[in-house]
């Protein structure tokens, strides 16, 4: 079907083995985390010029009693397309919420700031608003501490709705940033019709930042571009000190990957904070 009208293909065993296995996992998912299978770990995110930490990207782990750690990039997609990322989000929302609330103050003032990933499932649920800002309530973190990834894939399936959704959040002090910036239908008018505080370039643009011209071309126009619209960039994915040096030199506003630090559990990440 996806294929188009006058498509077909043949059976295979590994279409039903992978339909059978994503039906095993959304029964899995069901409760994992009323069961307490599942965690956030958070990735501390730099400023770029000094490498003054100055926040974290909650990320959800699941850990099954049996099979051990499942990645992410396998049970999101099953959960975003069963409808119980709409659930999870919440806990990952409410979770993300409380621990950043029990940071210190970081030594040049303020606080640290959480990222949440919302998904495109949960940005098309009407009731996102209200978790947002119940989630802000219950635990008493300021508004301006909480940050949401949205991806553009999200954002363009119904530009109207997430211009107002996003205005709406950004009405009540939380930021937004367009995560995986570059993989997608990168559109300026998306940029033009849904206001944003910040883009996360992906990974996959930084990797080759060293050996590949027309990537290092491409960072620093879409930094360039961000600058001009008066909003930040965060460079992810970086692993190398040759990386973060290019990206210090063209005045990158924040830095993440595993050559700064790989996830870390909350307790840790606190501990780093202190
Ligand atoms: P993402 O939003 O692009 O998150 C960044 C991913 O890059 C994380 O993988 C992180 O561990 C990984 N990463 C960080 N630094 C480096 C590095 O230097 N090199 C490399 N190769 N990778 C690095 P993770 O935690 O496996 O998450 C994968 C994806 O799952 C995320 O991609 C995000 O799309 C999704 N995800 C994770 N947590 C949540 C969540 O709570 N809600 C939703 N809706 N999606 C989530
Ligand atoms: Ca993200
Ligand atoms: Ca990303």
């Amino acid at each position: 079907k996806f294929a188009g009208k006058n498509c077909y293909r043949f059976y295979s065993h590994e279409v039903a083995e992978d339909a059978m296995r994503r039906m095993r996992m959304e029964q899995n998912l069901r409760g994992a985390w009323e069961r307490g299978e599942m965690s956030v770990v958070y990735q501390p995110i730099y400023r770029t010029s000094d490498r003054a930490l100055m926040g974290a990207e909650a990320l959800l782990r699941w850990t099954r009693p049996t099979e051990g750690a499942i990645p992410p990039e396998l049970f999101i997609p099953v959960a975003e397309q069963s409808g119980l990322i709409e659930d999870i989000g919440v806990h990952v929302l409410q979770a993300a919420c409380a621990e950043a609330a029990s940071w210190p103050e970081l030594p040049g003032g303020g606080h640290a700031f959480v990222s949440v990933n919302v998904s495109g499932q949960q940005m098309r649920n009407v009731a996102l608003f209200t978790q947002v800002t119940d989630a802000l309530r219950h635990s008493g973190l300021a508004a301006e501490r909480l940050h949401l990834e949205v991806t553009e894939t999200a954002v363009i399936r119904d530009v109207t709705h997430a211009a107002d959704l996003l205005a709406r959040l950004r009405g009540v002090g939380v930021r937004v940033w367009l995560d995986d910036f570059g993989t997608g239908y990168s559109s300026l008018n998306h940029l033009r019709r849904v206001q944003v505080d910040g883009l996360k370039i992906d990974r996959s643009f930084i990797a080759d930042l060293l050996e590949d011209p027309g990537d290092l071309a491409l960072t620093s126009a879409t930094m360039a571009m961000a600058h001009s619209l008066g909003i930040v960039v965060v460079a992810e994915g970086v692993e190398q000190r040759g990386q973060y040096d290019l990206l210090r030199e063209r005045e990158g506003d924040f830095v993440q990957g595993y050559w700064l630090s790989h996830p870390l559990s909350a307790m840790e990440f606190a501990r780093l904070l202190d």
